[in-house]
């Protein structure tokens, strides 16, 4: 069973498969070809509000995480070591959300959700590091 994509109709707003020859909605009829095109583009579009929504996640998670990094050493050195790694893909995919256009709604809340992940993850990796400095200055060995 092969899945057919689906797209929004330029007319109406709906979304309708791309292979149908006229939208079940408004009836007007559908390009296969432009279809096509607008089918692959709402599946990047898709995938990168999915990978925001969890880059989100991770951000907020880290958080938390740093405040058990104060007892957990090892937890600490893991957010120093790949902490770095969700703000630079959170920002790459913020500026791929801005191609697509910024007034489209979902990818305005996509954006926003990327920001809170680098804010996050940055204050995240910061306090561990500040941490791991005084921890070090102070001779407490760990
Ligand atoms: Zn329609």
């Amino acid at each position: 069973m092969s899945t057919v994509p689906i797209f929004r109709c330029a007319s109406c707003g709906e979304y309708i498969a791309a292979d149908a020859p006229t939208c079940r909605f408004c009836n007007s009829p559908v390009d296969f070809n432009r279809a096509m095109q607008s089918a692959v583009f709402e599946r990047n579009k898709n995938a990168l509000l999915n990978r925001a929504s969890y880059l989100q996640i991770l951000g907020t998670a880290m958080i938390p995480l740093s405040g058990l990094g104060l007892i957990i050493g090892l937890l600490r050195l893991g957010i120093m070591a790949v902490g770095f790694v969700v703000p630079l893909v959170a920002l790459f995919t913020f500026v791929e959300l801005g191609k697509l256009g910024p007034s489209d709604p979902d990818v305005a809340k996509g954006r926003r959700q990327c920001l809170v992940s680098v804010a996050c993850s940055v204050l995240a990796w910061l306090f561990a590091i500040g941490v791991t400095v005084l921890l070090v200055v102070a001779g407490i060995d760990r």
